[in-house]
Parts: C-alpha cells; structure tokens; sequence
C-alpha cells in the first residue's frame, strides 16, 4: 500500500493539529476514497525536519505559497515521488481552512500521483476537449461550519469519475523538468 507522510512544516499549525487531521484524512482516503477510485493509502504523521523514507509519498504543511494565489499543489520530486505541498498561513489569511487544502491535494494526488491523467470528452459539435484527472477542482469549496472540515469535501469526493473530470478544467504548466498542477486557489469561498 502506499504510504503517505503527512509533514508539518508549518509555523501555524501545531503539530497536534495535524496529527488529528492524519486521522481524518486517513478515513476519508481508506473510507471514501479508495472504493471509487482504487487506491488506498497508508498515512503517518511526521513532525518538522524529520527525512521522509525513500518511496514514500509526502504531503508538506508549509506557510506560504512559492506560485501566486495558490494555496496548493502536487507535483514530483526530483526522485519521481509523489509531493503535495498545502500552504497554512495563506489559507488562514484569505479565510479558508488548511485541512480542506490538505484533504483536496492529498486526494489529487492520489488519484494521479503522476500528474498524466486526462480524459478525453467527445462533445455533441465534434470538438474535443481533454481535462487534467483533478478530481477536487469542480467542486472545491469551504465550509467554515463544519466541524471537522471535511464533510462537505468528502461528500463531493463520491460523485463519479465521469462527472467529475467532465466539469473539472484541463490546465498544466510545465516548471522546469517536472509537470505542476496548481489546483486550491485563493480566489474561492
Ligand atoms: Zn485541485
């Protein structure tokens, strides 16, 4: 199974925080997740500058976003693997809950570690259009209210595939020899 290090980097989130966010984040990939979309994953808790095994997977809690108006993305490290990073302080500041930025990328990337997934949509008029396997972009969205932060991602997560690469953008940008997807923005509730 793969495993999957959830690293606080983050001088906003304690690391308390993000341990009980593992075990949310844990019955959602294993629950939810994994009957639809065919890949389970096992996630660990790592506090702050402990190394990261070789072949496992990490989603890093960080402070500030390295690309404008992004509040995460995955992308692959220079060894192949896969990495999601979220973006804490700059969700607090624009409204939105870290977790939920953190339930979307860890999903994503799952669902496309790789970041070479796309469908092609044969549409009535003859065109064809290709859209990227980011599962969470069509329904990303907030919900302050919750309790857990978790709830209204998880039930959008449920919808099939073919609703949701159908409504979800195609968009890649290619930084330097890897392939990048930006996907929670700041610019939504
Ligand atoms: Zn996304």
């Amino acid at each position: 199974m793969v495993q999957v290090a959830i690293v606080n980097g983050s001088s906003v989130v304690q690391d308390a925080d993000v341990q009980d966010s593992v075990a949310a984040l844990q019955i959602q990939v294993s629950r939810d997740f994994a009957p639809i979309w065919g890949r389970d994953a096992q996630l660990a808790f790592s506090p702050r500058n402990t190394p990261v095994p070789g072949g496992t997977w990490e989603l890093l809690i960080a402070d500030n976003s390295d690309q404008a108006g992004d509040l995460g993305y995955h992308e692959l490290t220079v060894n192949g693997d896969p990495l999601g990073k979220v973006f804490a302080q700059d969700d607090i500041a624009n409204g939105n809950s870290w977790t939920v930025t953190a339930s979307h990328e860890l999903l994503e990337m799952l669902a496309d570690p790789w970041i070479n997934q796309c469908v092609q949509n044969n549409k009535p008029d003859g065109s064809i259009r290709f859209y990227a396997l980011e599962i969470c972009d069509a329904c990303e969205d907030d919900l302050s209210s919750s309790p857990t932060g978790f709830s209204r991602m998880t039930r959008h997560h449920t919808i099939s595939k073919a609703e949701s690469t159908r409504r979800s953008p195609f968009s890649r940008t290619a930084t330097s020899a890897i392939w990048m997807h930006s996907h929670r923005t700041a610019g939504n509730s």
